[in-house]
C-alpha cells in the first residue's frame, strides 16, 4: 500500500479539492481510503458526500470534576490551578471544562479527595463510505483540543482497514499550517505532496512546510495551483524547489471550473476536462 499525505502549509491553496481529485483518479484504476486530517475543519466530505457506517466518541484527555459532597471548601485548588479553570458558583466550587488542561494538580493535591479526573469527550470520529472508497473523518467539539492525537488515531484506524482490504492506497488530506496535527499527519507516510500556490504567503508557507516534511525525513513532491496567478512567485518556487532537490510535479492553472464542479459537489476530474483536470491527471501520473 502506497501512503500519500498531501499538505500545503498554508489555508486556501486548493489542497482539498486536488486531494479529493486524487481520490478520484486513485479510483479509477485501484483502491484507495481516504483520511480527512483537517480535523479542526474537516470539509472533504462536502465533495465526497459520505455515507456513514460507524460513529465513534473521541476520548481527547482527561477533565477534573468536584464532588460536591467531599469537598470542604478549603479553597485550596483555586490557588493550585494555573489555568483558572476552578470558579465558585452558588453551588460551590467547579470546574470550568474548557479552561481545565486535565494536569491533574487539583486532583493530587485536594487534601479531601474531592477531585476525580474523568474523560472529556472532545468530538466524534466516522467511518464512512464514499464513491471514491471508504473515508475516515470525524468532528472535533468547539474549543476541544488534542487534534494532533484525532489524527492520529484516524491514520491508524484507516491504515488498519486498508492493511485489512488490502487496499493499494492511502490518501490522507492533512491540515494546514505546520503544528502537531501536520506532525501526525505526515509521520510514516511514504511521501508528502506539498500543494502551494504562487503568492507571498504561499512562497513563505511552502518554505515553512518543506521544513517541517524534511526534518521528519517524509520525502516531499511539489504542485502549484493556480499556477498562472503571479509567474514572478510561480519561478519564485520553481527556483525554491531547485535549490533544494524537490521535484515541481504539477503546475495546474487557476479555472472556475473547479468553482462550478463543488457548487455540485463534484470534483473537478468528474464534471470537466479542460486544462486544470489535465492537470491533475498528470500530477497523479507523477504520484502513482
Ligand atoms: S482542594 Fe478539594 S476540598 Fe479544597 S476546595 Fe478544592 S475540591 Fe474542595
Ligand atoms: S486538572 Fe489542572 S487545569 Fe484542570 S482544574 Fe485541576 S489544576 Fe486546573
Amino acid at each position: 500500500m502506497k501512503q500519500i499525505v498531501i499538505l500545503s502549509g498554508k489555508g486556501g491553496t486548493g489542497k482539498t479539492t486536488v486531494a479529493a481529485a486524487l481520490a478520484h483518479l486513485a479510483s479509477q484504476e485501484a483502491t484507495v481510503t481516504m483520511v480527512d486530517a483537517d480535523v479542526d475543519a474537516a470539509n472533504l466530505e462536502l465533495l465526497l458526500a459520505p455515507e456513514k457506517l460507524e460513529t465513534h466518541q473521541f476520548v481527547g484527555g482527561k477533565v477534573a470534576s468536584i464532588d460536591q459532597e467531599r469537598c470542604t471548601d478549603c479553597g485550596a485548588c483555586i490557588g493550585l490551578c494555573r489555568f483558572e479553570a476552578v470558579k465558585r458558583s452558588s453551588s460551590g466550587l467547579e470546574v470550568d471544562p474548557v479552561a481545565c488542561e486535565g494536569c491533574a494538580s487539583c486532583y493530587y493535591q485536594c487534601p479531601a479527595e474531592a477531585i476525580r479526573m474523568e474523560d472529556q469527550v472532545a468530538g466524534l470520529w466516522y467511518r464512512s463510505d464514499t464513491r471514491f472508497g471508504p473515508l475516515f473523518h470525524a468532528y472535533l467539539y468547539p474549543a476541544a483540543e488534542n487534534s494532533g492525537k484525532l489524527v492520529t488515531l484516524l491514520k491508524q484506524q484507516a491504515r488498519q482497514s486498508a492493511e485489512d482490504e488490502k487496499l493499494d492506497y492511502l490518501l490522507v488530506d492533512g491540515p494546514p499550517g505546520i503544528g502537531c496535527p501536520v506532525i501526525a499527519a505526515c509521520s510514516g507516510m511514504d511521501l508528502a505532496l506539498l500543494v502551494t500556490e504562487p503568492t507571498v504567503a504561499g512562497v513563505h508557507d511552502l518554505r515553512r512546510i518543506l521544513d517541517t516534511v524534511q526534518h521528519f525525513r517524509v520525502p516531499a513532491v511539489v504542485a502549484i495551483n493556480k499556477c498562472d496567478l503571479n509567474t514572478d512567485r510561480r519561478r519564485e518556487i520553481q527556483s525554491l524547489c531547485d535549490a533544494q532537490g524537490i521535484l515541481l510535479v504539477a503546475q495546474i492553472p487557476f479555472d472556475t471550473a473547479v468553482t462550478r464542479a463543488m457548487v455540485h459537489g463534484r470534483v473537478v476530474t468528474e464534471a470537466a476536462d479542460g486544462e486544470t483536470s489535465r492537470g491533475l491527471h498528470h500530477l497523479w501520473e507523477c504520484l502513482r
